[in-house]
């Protein structure tokens, strides 16, 4: 007996389960093509969606901070300064989305820790979508703040739990995923932006698979919906669309102001490199200059989902280039992954507690980094690997 043979026991019984995570290891730069545990094959999986990770105007600008700053940025910001390659950052990224001002975090996932807890406490509630992202729910509970689930998308729901709840707290916030990243549905923001209004509720946004993506020349579901000023928080991300890392929380000159001095990540963690946020600087003058990448994305995906739907695939209730293909059980998604990685595509498989027990899926991710041609090969690959499962 150990003291960690529990651990084994719960590893053995993922295992058995279906829902074992096996990582594979890529050894080639991002991109519709991919080098994964030494075989090529075509990347279904990343959250490249422009195919900016690789691109050589980002690479340029790496390289050029990495040899102007260095590579570390030796200290915490708040407490050493701050690299001159953030704040130009910031200032860019606030022009970009249309607000007062923006911060950024190591990642979108501390951008969630540092906001939440830094806007309400223990005396106040949170108003959160029952499908809001891992992130949103950690920072949620590190706030102290009593967690109110309302349906998914469903704003009925969400008004009766605010007109149930709201008179005993101080303050009180509704928090929404922008896109949901495993069903690709969006936000009814328009309409929770009117029932925040309605109760006077700090409403909150986290944009991370809709930056680069949505609204005109990808700056988000506020400028897709036209909620410019109303959307109190809006938090993102450059690891996905941007290609590169880090977070971002844009809105009012207040909270940003706030942010900086009471965001715990941005207190006692240091920034991301300067040849990180100078290769982020390089996607937003991509971003501006031009839509045509944004433009592609949404035709490989159009194309995409119509060739699936046409074959007989389910792919559930995606508004985005995300593409769930939903199988149901985790061991026929896990059995399924499988075959096409030998069929040469690499889509991974998506099991409980990602997504509901029983809605198990491959997910999809379509990027403008891929041909007509390379679409046509994963098409050509499900339609074999779905008949060959008996799917379609
Ligand atoms: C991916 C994602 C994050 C985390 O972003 P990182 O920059 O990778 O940490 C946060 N929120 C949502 C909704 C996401 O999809």
């Amino acid at each position: 007996m150990s003291n960690t043979d529990w651990i084994q026991q719960e590893i053995d019984a993922l295992k058995a389960q279906g829902l074992y995570n096996h990582i594979r290891t890529i050894s080639s730069p991002q991109g519709a093509w991919l080098t994964v545990d030494g075989k090529k094959v075509l990347n279904f999986c990343s959250n490249n969606y422009l195919g900016l990770a690789n691109h050589p105007a980002l690479i340029a600008a790496a390289k050029k901070a990495t040899e102007d700053l260095g590579v570390g940025p030796a200290a915490v910001r708040s407490i050493a300064g701050t690299m001159n390659v953030h704040v130009e950052l910031e200032k860019r990224l606030a022009q970009f989305k249309g607000v007062e001002a923006a911060i950024t975090f190591q990642s979108g996932f501390t951008a969630n820790l540092a906001v939440v807890p830094a806007l309400v406490g223990k005396e106040d509630v949170i108003f959160s979508d029952k499908l809001n992202h891992a992130s949103i729910i950690d920072g949620c509970r590190l706030s102290g703040a009593k967690i109110i689930a309302y349906e998914h998308n469903d704003v009925k729901s969400l008004e009766e739990q605010i007109k149930a709840n709201l008179s005993q707290y101080r303050r009180a916030m509704i928090i929404t995923d922008g896109v949901f990243s495993m069903d690709g549905d969006i936000a009814p923001l328009p309409d929770i932006y009117e029932v925040a209004k309605k109760y006077d509720i700090l409403l909150m946004v986290d944009d991370a698979h809709g930056e680069g993506v949505l609204g005109k020349g990808g700056r988000g579901i506020v400028d897709h919906f036209g909620l410019h000023g109303k959307v109190d928080v809006e938090v993102g991300t450059m690891s996905k669309a941007f290609g590169v890392v880090g977070g971002i929380v844009a809105g009012k000159s207040v909270i940003i102001e706030w942010l900086r001095q009471r965001g715990r990540p941005f207190l006692f963690s240091s920034a991301v490199t300067a040849p990180d946020a100078a290769a982020c600087l390089a996607a937003v003058d991509l971003l501006e200059d031009s839509t045509q990448l944004v433009d592609k994305l949404w035709d490989n995906a159009k194309y995409f989902k119509t060739e699936m739907k046409n074959l007989g695939f389910n792919t559930g209730v995606s508004e985005t280039p995300i593409t769930p293909v939903m199988l149901g059980e985790a061991p026929l998604a896990q059995q399924f992954s499988k075959a096409l990685f030998e069929a040469g595509v690499f889509a991974m498989a998506i099991g409980f507690p990602t997504v509901a027990q029983g809605k198990a899926r491959i997910r999809v991710m379509i990027s403008a980094a891929h041909s007509t041609d390379d679409l046509d090969k994963g098409l050509d690959a499900f339609q074999r690997v779905g008949k060959k499962l008996g799917v379609v």
